[in-house]
């Protein structure tokens, strides 16, 4: 329930299927949050699950998602601006899986303090399923641990059954 200045917002909340514009749009949908979190960069076939990971469908912020944005790196992207919320380093870095290159822009009074990358945590608790059928937590009702093991190329390995497993080859919980 977090509505204490939202009356002062400049933007009204929308959500866009399909943006379709260049940079003057991309720069819009930035610039337009004064307070917040901005995630760029993102494939735009996992923006889905990075909606997911951080459960913006639960939350009661502002949010807005531009998808299809042309870019010069990426072709397209996705662009996802969170007002009035700021995300712990482990709720940020779970991103990894899914989205490693997506660039984080925080903002507070309409400065952004704070651009950073994220890295892939040394555990990943509740968020990838384990890629063995027989292993116990695809049988009980119970919560996925995977130790990093190594990086580029991303290998995870089962705290349960010590399956290892290709970070690009996992489905998320
Ligand atoms: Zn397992």
């Amino acid at each position: 329930m977090d509505k204490k200045t939202s009356t002062q917002k400049d933007t009204t909340p929308s959500l866009t299927g399909r943006a379709g514009g260049g940079s003057s749009t991309r720069s819009l949908i930035v610039s337009a949050l004064d307070h917040g979190t901005v995630i760029d960069h993102i494939p735009c076939d996992r923006l889905f699950e990075v909606i997911n990971l951080l459960h913006l469908q639960d939350m009661t912020s502002k949010v807005t998602i531009g998808y299809n944005l042309k870019s010069g790196k990426m072709g397209t992207k996705s662009i996802i601006k969170i007002a009035d919320r700021f995300f712990t380093d482990e709720e940020l870095n779970q991103l990894s899986v899914v989205a490693p290159d997506v660039t984080l822009s925080i903002i507070r009074n309409y400065e952004v303090v704070e651009k950073r990358r994220v890295s892939m945590p040394s555990e990943l608790k509740g968020i990838i399923l384990c890629n063995n059928p027989k292993c116990i937590t695809n049988n009980e009702p119970m919560r996925t641990l995977f130790h990093l093991v190594e990086e580029n190329p991303t290998l995870v390995r089962c705290h349960y059954c010590n399956h290892e497993q290709d970070i690009r080859q996992v489905k998320l919980v």
